[in-house]
């Protein structure tokens, strides 16, 4: 991908560090139920199919290896991950993440599969694979959520390796930020690449997952939406899947990607459902969304797909049907 420099700031002003609140405010409530659509799958007709944020063609193709090969949803999610995870390269997931404003790099991911589990685990440090961490949490632990310093320790006890994942290409870019050391995280428009991803496996069950190094140069121990289940990805496998990408904060605000597969629910279809989410954001009152990207992908039951953004510049990856195809999505702000 051609990476423009069109790096655009937001001040703090603009962020609130609160988690995710009660707003989505969506219908689907008992007395709506009779105007739900179910979203039947076409019979015999369940294809593979991955969606991943940003252009990511080499995650997306070991997601559809696995899917094509018979795999779950799951195992494929997880694969495709890890090579965003392991690109050091990409410095916004993974090793080669850039690091808070302290130094430290610091991750965040999640998983969901079709049974509407969920686990997840925040700001670990020193492990690469935290994605595999999470579907850890998810299956071999009580627990949902691990955070820290405790998620690390877990990640050791089951076999992770400790690694510095602070390469040098992102300590040099971390000094540089350091001479003028201002706090106002930076928020290109096109140039993130957290790795949300969706995937239908040859059953038709839907799983996704998402992991991020989050924003570079953040407050320590900041959190966005990425391992946050209905924030950065919700998975309900009678309905679809949705991840986001963007400025975390304004993605748990209106807990976006549940956003995105309610509307589906109430038969709106993925572009629509995306394009709806967006809507939310933009639209609250002193909204400065014209400083900020947030974008979204989703895929229904049926295996139909939508992405939509604040601003140009973000795209998606689809398999579908052998293809393997980087999408420029739709946006919001045209002028
Ligand atoms: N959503 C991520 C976060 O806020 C960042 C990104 O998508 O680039 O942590």
């Amino acid at each position: 991908m051609k990476r423009r420099n069109f790096i655009k700031k937001t001040s703090i002003s603009s962020l609130s560090l609160v988690a995710a609140s009660a707003m989505i405010g969506c219908k689907g409530s008992d007395d709506e139920k009779s105007e739900e659509k179910p979203i039947v799958p076409l019979k015999n007709n369940i294809k593979p199919l991955v969606i991943a944020t940003w252009n990511t063609p080499t995650a997306v193709n070991a997601a559809a290896e696995v899917l094509e090969s018979g795999g779950s949803a799951l195992d494929a999610v997880e694969a495709g991950c890890k090579i965003e995870e392991a690109n050091a390269k990409n410095q916004t997931v993974g090793i080669g993440g850039l690091p808070d404003r302290d130094g430290n790099v610091t991750l965040d991911a999640c998983i969901m599969d079709d049974k509407g589990n969920y686990g997840a685990v925040l700001c670990v440090e020193n492990i690469k694979h935290v994605i595999s961490v999470a579907r850890k949490v998810m299956e071999d632990t009580p627990h949902v959520i691990l955070a820290g310093r405790g998620a690390e320790q877990f990640a050791v006890s089951q076999g992770f390796e400790r690694e510095d994942l602070l390469t040098e290409a992102s300590k040099k870019a971390w000094e540089e930020w350091k001479v003028k050391s201002e706090y106002k995280p930076i928020i290109n428009i096109e140039n993130h690449d957290t790795i949300g991803m969706l995937a239908i496996d040859k059953e038709g069950n839907i799983s996704g997952a998402c992991t991020t190094s989050g924003l570079a140069y953040k407050m320590r121990g900041r959190v966005g939406d990425s391992p946050v289940i209905g924030g950065g990805l919700f998975i309900d496998n009678e309905i679809g899947g949705a991840a986001a990408t963007g400025l975390g904060e304004e993605v748990l605000k209106t807990v976006g990607s549940f956003l995105v597969v309610e509307l589906m629910r109430q038969g709106k279809s993925p572009q629509e459902a995306c394009e709806e989410a967006i809507k939310r954001i933009v639209s609250k009152p002193n909204s400065n969304y014209k400083n900020f990207q947030v974008g979204y992908i989703a895929v229904n039951k049926r295996g139909e797909i939508g992405g939509y953004s604040i601003h140009e510049w973000f795209s998606y990856n689809v398999y579908k049907e052998g293809a393997n195809k980087n999408i420029k999505s739709d946006y919001y702000l045209k002028t």
